[in-house]
């Protein structure tokens, strides 16, 4: 029985007319709100309800009956906040739902705020905030990665994965602690090099879970991808073959200009935010050397670079690429009209200035898949198996995860060094706490206050 929170209800479906709505209620009175509702036609009261069941019955507002619904009652613990819950599922009319949910209110529930039912999962345990956070992945996902990676088997895989590390090494810390505490049984608790051996275990599983974070980040976050090369190159050729193929995720990023063309498109699984700087041959000298600035501030940023070559122009090569730490790919372009001797010169060229290229005749689409592959390979790990292995895709458990490699490597060191064990089960307790921050058994308030605020109402 939680008595923490008062119960609240909102609207968790969509706002807009559809065939049901659903007004959820969750908290220590949630029958009683809801009883002063929700009428069973068989004329018990919903507080009398059964656990996990369905009730058909009359909806009622100021006396007057406003729709017929169902409600299905969950009994606490067995709900998805850990609360009594029900779920009054009406018709789907934007202003009868509101009037469902300002009975609901008038009987006696506060609005829940953004993300509420979420936070209540977490607090009371029935979610890690890592299954918390991919909740809400999972209801922002726009590509088919996102939803695996967000799945319930990814984020439960992530969570049964830093709590068995954790365990460890809260096992080596009680070991070391025992070290500190019968300083004369040392060599019968725990020994040096088997806790060298386990910190080294315990370091590949963080460091594992650390460097997933490479392809979680490719795939929910994006790539910030620039296609760059000199006018006529087939950059919008490229640019077009990516949105063609990805139309239903393209967005017109606010405020850009006529100059850069900015869209969300995916290449196999990776998504890249990518700008085509295509159109920056305008007339008039002041707006082309404008769309120019812009197109190289486009590239100083970008991640990754695909650098578009016209192997069928006369100077190629001629650009200018700028100075910075992006994957950069040419592409090298029009293979289909361009001389034998040509191609060799620009691949020798390439090869000397260490650029990978791909070759390519975009105009067909031909050299596409490989440039596809070349990006998932950079941007991903493919040992990884995204739904099914533990992949870290938030920068705040990426962040936690390497505060934690840090401590077991200082761990090391001190092993290494002979230091004393309370030093070392400083440092694992350093580990620890970091790692109870991946699946959020030691976060803040404010941490969570963050995640949570970022739902919507009624999740
Ligand atoms: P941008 O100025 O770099 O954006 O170049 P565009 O994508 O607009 O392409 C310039 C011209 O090159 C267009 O007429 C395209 O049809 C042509 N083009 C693009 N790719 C190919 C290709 O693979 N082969 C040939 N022959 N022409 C191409």
């Amino acid at each position: 029985m939680n008595t923490l929170f008062k119960t609240v209800a909102a609207i968790s479906t969509p706002h807009g007319t559809g065939g049901i709505a659903v007004v959820r209620i969750s908290g220590d009175e949630a029958l009683e709100v809801a009883s002063r509702v929700f009428f069973p036609v068989s004329g018990m009261s919903i507080t009398e309800a059964e656990g996990s069941r369905a009730y058909y019955g009359k909806i009622k507002y100021n006396g007057e009956v406003i729709d017929d619904g169902i409600a299905t009652v969950f009994l606490s613990p067995r709900s998805f906040t850990g609360e009594d819950t029900v779920e009054i599922s009406c018709h789907g009319g934007v202003l009868l739902t509101a009037r469902v949910l300002e009975a609901v209110l008038s009987a006696g529930a506060l609005p829940a705020p953004a993300g509420e039912f979420t936070r209540r999962a977490f607090l009371s345990g029935k979610l890690t905030l890592s299954e918390a956070e991919a909740v809400g992945e999972r209801l922002y996902a726009k590509t088919d990665a996102q939803l695996r990676l967000s799945s319930p088997d990814a984020a439960g895989k992530l969570s049964a994965e830093v709590s068995e590390i954790s365990a460890r090494v809260m096992s080596l810390l009680s070991s070391l602690s025992a070290v500190i505490d019968y300083p004369d049984e040392e060599l019968t608790v725990v020994g040096r090099d088997e806790a060298v051996s386990e910190c080294e275990g315990i370091r590949g599983g963080i460091s594992r879970l650390s460097a997933s974070y490479k392809t979680g980040k490719a795939l929910s976050c994006g790539v910030k991808t620039a296609i760059i090369g000199r006018p006529n190159a087939g950059k919008s050729t490229l640019f077009n073959l990516f949105t063609g193929e990805a139309s239903a995720i393209v967005t017109d990023i606010a405020g850009t200009t006529r100059d850069v063309l900015t869209a969300e498109v995916t290449a196999h699984d990776v998504l890249l935010t990518i700008s085509d700087t295509a159109g920056i041959r305008e007339t008039d000298d002041l707006i082309e050397s404008m769309g120019v600035e812009r197109a190289r501030r486009e590239a100083g940023a970008a991640e990754l670079i695909l650098w578009v070559i016209d192997s069928a122009s006369d100077e190629p090569l001629e650009c200018e690429i700028p100075q910075t730490d992006a994957v950069t790919l040419a592409v090298i372009n029009k293979t289909d009209a361009a001389g034998r001797e040509t191609l060799e010169k620009i691949k020798n060229a390439l090869a000397e200035r260490s650029v990978d290229y791909v070759e390519a005749s975009l105009l067909s689409g031909g050299g596409f898949e490989k440039i596809k592959d070349f990006i998932r390979e950079k941007f991903t790990d493919g040992t990884l198996s995204v739904g099914r292995d533990a992949i870290i895709s938030s920068a705040r458990q990426a962040s936690a995860a390497n505060e934690a490699l840090e401590y077991i490597n200082s761990a090391l060191t001190a092993l290494g060094e002979g230091l004393p064990a309370d030093i070392i089960v400083t440092e694992l307790e350093g580990a620890y706490g970091a790692l109870c921050q991946i699946d959020g058994r030691e976060v803040t308030g404010d941490v969570v206050d963050e995640i949570f605020s970022k739902f919507c109402v009624g999740k």
